[in-house]
């Protein structure tokens, strides 16, 4: 979203920024307190620092709608309005000890001392990582057979080896049945039912994007694009190329 409104006013467009909550960077606040995300940090704030200096009209705490488009009127709408955190459909998942990683971060929410990381991708790999650096006891329940599939071979080979220093417990094709305020009930790789106590269920299970959201405003301007993660939840990379691929065509 940044990467669009910072190259699109660059190229002297009139730009407004809109953002329904009341700070910019999206999904990259998560890195906020991360000790290994210090870089992603500095780059959010990197971007939010260009968008002060290139003259775009910020307008906090401001969902767009199709209303609020036809009040402004744009030749062109670029919508970057991400994704939104896949909510498996388990008994118990809206309970008081659980923690979604990509809706709750920045709340304060508490986390316990004994965590189950719900979804071994590279969101659940890393939020693991980061609890086991605050002496937490953590253990990832995955139902696939690997860990952190989607990360590319480095990055795969450097969170592997972290996790395995820091001693992070990880159980494969197990999958989450039921969370209660004790824990989590999955079923193993032998069909087997087992229990995992925990004050914290960390829920890792991926992101979709906006689709809906972002489909309703597709003809709200003559000119209408979707990038980022509201067109495919991918990385950091894919939603600046995407963001900055829109903005140099309009
Ligand atoms: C926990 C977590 C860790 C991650 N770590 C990494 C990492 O280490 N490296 C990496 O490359 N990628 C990482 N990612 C992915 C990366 O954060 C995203 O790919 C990237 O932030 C997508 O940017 P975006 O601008 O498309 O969407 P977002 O960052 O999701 O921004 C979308 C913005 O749109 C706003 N919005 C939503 N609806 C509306 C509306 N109707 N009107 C106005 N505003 C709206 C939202 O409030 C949000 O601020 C991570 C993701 C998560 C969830």
């Amino acid at each position: 979203m940044r990467q669009a409104a910072i190259t699109a006013a660059q190229r002297g467009h009139e730009v407004i920024l809109c953002e329904k909550s009341g700070r910019l960077g999206g999904m990259l606040n998560s890195a906020d307190d991360i000790s290994f995300k210090k870089l992603m940090k500095q780059y959010k704030n990197a971007l939010i620092t260009q968008v002060g200096k290139a003259g775009i009209k910020v307008l906090l705490n401001t969902t767009v709608t199709p209303e609020l488009v036809e009040q402004i009127a744009p030749d062109t709408l670029i919508a970057a309005i991400g994704g939104e955190a896949l909510i498996p459909d388990i008994p118990g998942i809206n309970g008081d000890s659980v923690y979604v990683a990509a809706r709750d971060f920045g709340k304060g929410k508490e986390i316990g001392q004994k965590v189950v990381v719900v979804g071994g991708g590279l969101v659940g790999c890393e939020e693991s990582i980061h609890y086991r650096e605050q002496g937490k006891d953590v253990t990832i329940l995955e139902m696939g057979d690997t860990l952190a599939r989607d990360a590319w071979f480095l990055h795969l080979r450097a969170t592997l080896m972290e996790m395995e220093k820091l001693d992070v417990k990880s159980c494969l094709n197990t999958r989450c049945t039921k969370i209660t305020d004790k824990g989590v009930f999955a079923v193993d790789a032998d069909g087997k039912e087992v229990f995992f106590e925990a004050d914290t269920v960390v829920i890792a299970a991926g992101l979709r994007p906006r689709s809906d959201e972002a489909e309703a405003l597709r003809f709200t301007a003559r000119e209408f694009v979707r990038v980022g993660d509201c067109k495919e939840c991918k990385r950091i990379y894919e939603a600046t190329r995407t963001g900055y691929d829109a903005a140099v065509t309009i």
